[in-house]
């Protein structure tokens, strides 16, 4: 473990994933929006295993955030806007990393299964369904946690609970 400045880390894997999709599609857009709290400091994690975590749950949340349709939309009104919020927050005992997305949402009877190793619901070559079994392990082994919420048609939210070791 090292003492390493969260928000740094979390920018870089930001730029790693959106970079990433973007070369492997140019049409591929989102808007970002990023809160962080610049009053957490530096705290003692394995940089490169919290690195890959973010990096996966950011990529999820791109990869469901909505694109418009072939040929447009139907209501003209409508506007279109795949949105990923990211926020770090430090609490009295812990600091928590927020990842939210305007996707589909994850429906009930897949939400149980996400955490199994190799569950994905992406195509054939699209998806591992490794990396949020991986993030659990990784998040346990911090003494922290990972947790989900997801609304159908609203999207999702995924949590990272890490502990303050620098109290
Ligand atoms: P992979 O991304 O390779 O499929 P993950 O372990 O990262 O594997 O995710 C497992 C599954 O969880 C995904 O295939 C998808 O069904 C679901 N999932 C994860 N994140 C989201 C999200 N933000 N919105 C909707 N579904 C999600
Ligand atoms: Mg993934």
């Amino acid at each position: 473990k090292e003492f390493t400045d969260i928000n740094s880390l979390v920018d870089e894997y930001l730029r790693l994933a959106y970079h990433g999709l973007r070369a492997k599609d140019k049409s591929f857009n989102a808007t970002l929006e990023t809160d962080f709290d610049d009053s957490i400091g530096k705290i003692e994690i394995v940089p490169q295993d919290i690195g890959r975590v973010v990096l996966n749950l950011i990529t999820n949340a791109f990869y469901a955030a909505p694109l418009p349709p072939e040929g447009g939309f139907k209501d003209p009104h409508y506007v279109h806007k795949p949105t990923v919020w990211l926020s770090t927050k430090k609490l009295k005992e812990s600091i928590v990393v927020s990842v939210r997305d305007n996707g589909p949402g994850i429906p009930k009877d897949v939400i149980d299964k996400i955490f199994q190793p190799f569950f994905t619901t992406k195509p054939t070559g699209q998806g591992t369904g490794l990396g949020l079994s991986l993030s659990y392990d990784i998040l346990k082994a911090h003494g922290g946690r990972i947790e989900v919420q997801s609304q159908p048609n609203e999207g999702t939210i995924f949590t990272l609970v890490l502990p303050l070791t620098n109290k």
